[in-house]
């Protein structure tokens, strides 16, 4: 993984190691243990998005470690 970033541990949004706060759903637990992206740019329109609930555009882990 060519980028440093970590996952919020709330809603999976994955935000650059040096945010504190998730920018989406202002979470402050984070872990750097994530595995696979998905990158969703319009919520309404995609069925990925749907299934794990995501609302807002933005990239996102498949899958988070404790
Ligand atoms: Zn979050």
């Amino acid at each position: 993984m060519a980028e440093k970033l970590k996952a919020c541990r709330n809603c999976r949004a994955l935000v650059p190691l040096e945010e504190e706060k998730c920018p989406v759903c202002g979470g402050t637990s984070f872990t750097k243990f994530w595995r696979g992206m998905v990158i969703v740019v319009d919520p309404s329109e995609s069925e990925v998005a749907r299934i794990m609930g995501i609302k807002y555009p933005g990239k996102y882990a498949i899958a988070i470690a404790r």
